[in-house]
């Protein structure tokens, strides 16, 4: 099976400095590829090339077995790709019941992208009239992924999930990351260093400064490399 999204040997800068050197990675339906990596390291460019709001400088880019290198920056949303940025991307001033109305634009009525949210997230349905900038970070999380799978995505990039969030939070969160691959979802994930995303991903790589240092199945050994790679490149 052709794998959803597929980067072939990407290159990308910002104008004339190289920050990704030649990136080789790709996510199947129904599997979590975790990109890890210290500060800096690319994780975010690789997802914005992946995204099609960043351009390649060489390589190529394929969604669902196509070639979408020559696409035009945005049409790549088009094609199913959902990215969910750091720091949320929620409004923070509307409720979370405006918030999921937005999506309406995707053409799924309001009762449909609520219930799928609330049966998801049922805490989302307590908190339904709650401004979005009062809830913690986790149920900010999850609305901002009920938001991205309001477009039915076939390839869902996440960036820094865990970022601030309590372990309890982010294993809860992971679990339904891992539920959504499981129907049938291409999962990218980036963490820094997040150790629990090893538990549920499939596969795993290492970028360090713009290079896939070590990938593999992220079994004991993966980690005890890991463990080597960020103290050597401490
Ligand atoms: P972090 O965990 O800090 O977000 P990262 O692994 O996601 O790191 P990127 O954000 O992709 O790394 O950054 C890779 C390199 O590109 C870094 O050297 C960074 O300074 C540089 N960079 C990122 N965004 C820009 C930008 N808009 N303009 C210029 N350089 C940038």
């Amino acid at each position: 099976m052709s794998p959803l999204l597929e980067l072939k040997d990407v290159r990308a800068a910002y104008d004339a400095i190289t920050v990704l050197h030649g990136i080789n990675l790709s996510v199947a339906a129904g599997q979590v590829v975790a990109l890890l990596g210290p500060n800096g390291a690319g994780k975010t460019t690789t997802l914005k090339v992946a995204a099609g709001v960043h351009p390649l400088k060489s390589g190529q880019l394929f969604l669902g077995g196509r070639d979408a290198t020559g696409l035009p920056l945005g049409d790549v949303a088009r094609s199913g790709v959902c990215l969910i940025p750091e720091g949320r991307g929620v409004f923070p001033n509307l409720s979370v019941r405006e918030n999921l109305l937005m999506m309406t634009f995707t053409g799924r009525s309001r009762e449909e992208i609520e219930e799928i949210a609330f049966a998801r997230f049922p805490i989302l349905g307590k908190r339904a009239s709650q401004t979005a900038g009062t809830l913690s970070g986790g149920e900010q999380q999850m609305l901002a992924l009920s938001r991205g799978l309001a477009t039915d995505p076939a390839v869902l990039l996440l960036d820094e999930l865990s970022m601030g969030l309590a372990p309890l939070i982010v294993g809860e969160l992971y679990e339904q990351v891992a539920e959504i691959a499981r129907q049938g979802v291409a999962v990218l994930i980036v963490e820094q260093f997040a150790a629990a995303v090893l538990d549920i991903a499939d596969h795993a790589a290492v970028l360090v400064r713009g290079r896939v240092e070590h990938q593999g199945r992220p079994d004991e050994a993966f980690k005890t490399e890991l463990a080597a790679l960020y103290l050597g490149s401490s």
